[in-house]
């Protein structure tokens, strides 16, 4: 058996108030290439007080960025490389301030900058020829792990795929809870249930093992405790907790795999751009029969904080959107093989995926 050699996030500084010290952090690291910083930030952050909080110097080249319609796009990528090599050459390194989509635009541009071509020759795993430059992830939303993963999810013309290799990884994450404050509430919860799931979909494959398990437990429970427990919601104290459940699920991923949900999230995302956390929560809410109780759960979470999903979507589904959707799914084979093991296609095809698309 072949064991995963995972690269691992270089640096994490945790703490309230710690992204305060990013300065400093990125500081040693400013002499390298043509010595300039690219920041990209969530542009919910371009009139509030972080924006004067970000420590620019000299050449440095801030980017706010709308987060708020569209989930990262290949051409989006490529667009920036092109931009930004043109403008001063290669920087120093790349700060990533925001949500997964903002952290995945940052790996992906780390990526791109060294790698000739379009983002779209490398979606999968291992396509990466070159390390990227430096990067760094500041969180400002707790859920997608991708502070930790080894992949930045993109959407190119022809499917919804991430860059996967070990230097995809930051090497180095600020996690900041204060930065999360601010969030509303619909969006706390719909990423949040992400590192949920992802948790669940771990622990249901044959991937799973004592570390993904020993992540994914405390992670569970931490979840459990912001959207089930005695004092759930947000909070100062649980916005610390979300942040550090968000980091434990991505790490119970690097060994493990997401599984049937998240494969169906994908259909959704390419097919009607329905944001991840949301698409997640939507076909969660009807997987009982494959991940059990953890959806008995998840419906208690929904049921606390009031969030009503949509019901009978797929009545306004065309069949050519329903078989788009499930051929996006069917693709992710890696998801399958982790959910029902090697056999997977003696129960898994095209019409088995249409008919969850269906109940939806
Ligand atoms: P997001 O980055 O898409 O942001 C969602 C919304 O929250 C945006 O409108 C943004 O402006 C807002 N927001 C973010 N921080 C805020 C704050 N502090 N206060 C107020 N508003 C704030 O959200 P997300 O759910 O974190 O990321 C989703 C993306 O992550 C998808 O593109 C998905 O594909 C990707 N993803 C990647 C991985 C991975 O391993 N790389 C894993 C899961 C998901
Ligand atoms: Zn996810």
């Amino acid at each position: 058996m072949q064991h995963i050699n995972f690269n691992n996030i270089g640096k994490i500084c945790y703490g309230p108030g710690s992204f305060y010290q990013l300065g400093e952090i990125i500081r040693p690291r400013r002499s390298e290439n043509q010595g300039y910083m690219v920041f990209l930030v969530d542009d919910y952050f371009e009139d509030k007080d972080l924006a004067n909080q970000i420590p620019k110097e000299g050449k440095d080249l801030v980017y706010f960025i709308d987060a708020s319609h569209e989930e990262p796009k290949t051409s989006q990528i490529d667009e920036l490389r092109d931009g930004i090599l043109a403008k001063q050459g290669l920087p120093a390194g790349i700060v990533g301030i925001g949500g997964g989509s903002i952290m995945d635009i940052a790996k992906a541009l780390s990526l791109m900058l060294t790698n000739e071509g379009s983002s779209t020759l490398y979606q999968g795993l291992n396509l990466v020829k070159k390390p990227g430059i430096y990067h760094c992830g500041v969180p400002t939303i707790s859920g997608t792990g991708a502070e930790c993963s080894m992949t930045a999810v993109l959407s190119g013309p022809e499917k919804k795929l991430g860059l996967k290799c070990e230097w995809t990884v930051f090497n180095q994450v600020v996690l900041d809870p204060l930065l999360t404050a601010t969030v509303p509430t619909d969006q706390w919860f719909y990423t949040g249930m992400d590192t949920f799931i992802h948790c669940i979909e771990s622990a249901t494959g044959i991937k799973y093992n004592t570390f993904s398990k020993a992540y994914g437990d405390q992670s569970i429970a931490l979840c459990k405790e912001v959207f089930l427990g005695e004092n759930a919601g947000q909070s100062t104290e649980n916005d610390e907790k979300l942040m550090l459940a968000s980091l434990f699920g991505g790490l119970s991923l690097t060994y493990s795999e997401v599984g049937v949900c998240h494969a169906l999230s994908y259909g959704l995302s390419f097919v009607f751009g329905t944001r991840h956390g949301y698409a997640n929560c939507i076909a969660f809410n009807h997987l009982e029969e494959v991940y059990g109780d953890a959806v008995i759960d998840f419906k208690g979470m929904l049921k606390r904080f009031n969030v009503t999903l949509p019901q009978n979507l797929s009545a306004d589904w065309t069949d050519q959107e329903i078989t788009a959707m499930a051929t996006i799914a069917i693709r992710l084979e890696h998801m399958w093989n982790h959910a029902f093991g090697p056999d997977w296609k003696k129960t898994v095809d095209m019409a088995y995926i249409e008919g969850l698309y269906r109940r939806m």
